[in-house]
């Protein structure tokens, strides 16, 4: 475990003060790589006092405008959500979770996404993410506050690093790079371009197709070479398909 590729991303965020907990808690376990998605008031003096001595982790965090820009660079982007969406993602609780992210933190940036307090993360922000992640509460209440959720989250990571376990195999081995978040972005695209040519997506009636596309990819990881082969095939449908056009 990395902790250093570990980036914690926080969406839409309304209170500062929730920000400055965040970087404290993530600073106790080690953690210290912030991005802000459009916070609603920051900086702010309430984020500085909650941070007490985690000041530094908001003076190097980053701001950006969309979520897709924050996780660009990132190859694996686990998502959290305090309740059960429509199209259900592989759902881990935090210890599963950090398994995962182990050795994915081996070889490159891997991104841990939070929602707004009022409404958590949308349903196009969950489908940017390869796996969900719900820490298990009550059933009576399981909206836990944001910082919270955030420590709960960094300590099953620090846990992790202290006490590694059996050495996980499959993705520490892995030959190639996997693709980061902005490669599979131009991939969906493409791919949802040359499915309405093909018409085998209606855009009028669209239904869950791209939504599933998404679950299948993030599903499997695709390494940067696979990406390619992908891409190239896409290319090549899409000529077949305007040469038949034409004739
Ligand atoms: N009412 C919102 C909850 C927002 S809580 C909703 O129903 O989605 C703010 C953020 O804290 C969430 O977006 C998520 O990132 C995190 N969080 C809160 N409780 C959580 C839980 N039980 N499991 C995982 N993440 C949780």
């Amino acid at each position: 475990m990395n902790l250093d590729n570990i980036r914690i991303v926080l969406v839409h965020t309304s209170h500062p003060g929730n920000i400055g907990a965040v970087a404290r808690a993530m600073k106790n376990m080690g953690i210290g790589k912030l991005s802000l998605v459009a916070p609603r008031q920051y900086p702010d003096e309430q984020a500085n006092w909650r941070a007490v001595s985690a000041v530094d982790v908001l003076e190097s965090a980053i701001v950006t405008e969309t979520l897709e820009d924050a996780i660009a660079s990132c190859q694996f982007v686990v998502g959290t959500s305090a309740r059960g969406r429509r199209i259900p993602w592989p759902l881990l609780d935090p210890r599963q979770c950090a398994e995962r992210i182990a050795p994915a933190t081996g070889h490159g940036e891997v991104a841990v996404v939070f929602g707004r307090e009022d409404r958590g993360l949308t349903n196009d922000e969950l489908q940017l993410c390869n796996l969900h992640l719900n820490i298990p509460t009550s059933e009576d209440y399981s909206s836990l506050n944001l910082a919270m959720a955030v420590q709960v989250v960094c300590y099953e990571l620090r846990m992790l690093k202290v006490f590694p376990g059996l050495p996980t195999r499959d993705a520490e081995q892995w030959d190639t790079p996997f693709s980061n978040s902005e490669n599979m972005e131009h991939f969906y695209t493409h791919l949802e371009e040359t499915l309405v040519d093909l018409e085998f997506l209606d855009p009028a009636a669209p239904r869950q197709l791209m939504s599933r596309m998404r679950r299948l990819y993030s599903r499997v990881r695709l390494d940067a070479m696979e990406l390619n082969i992908l891409r190239g095939i896409l290319t090549q449908t899409q000529k077949w398909v305007t040469k038949a056009r034409k004739q």
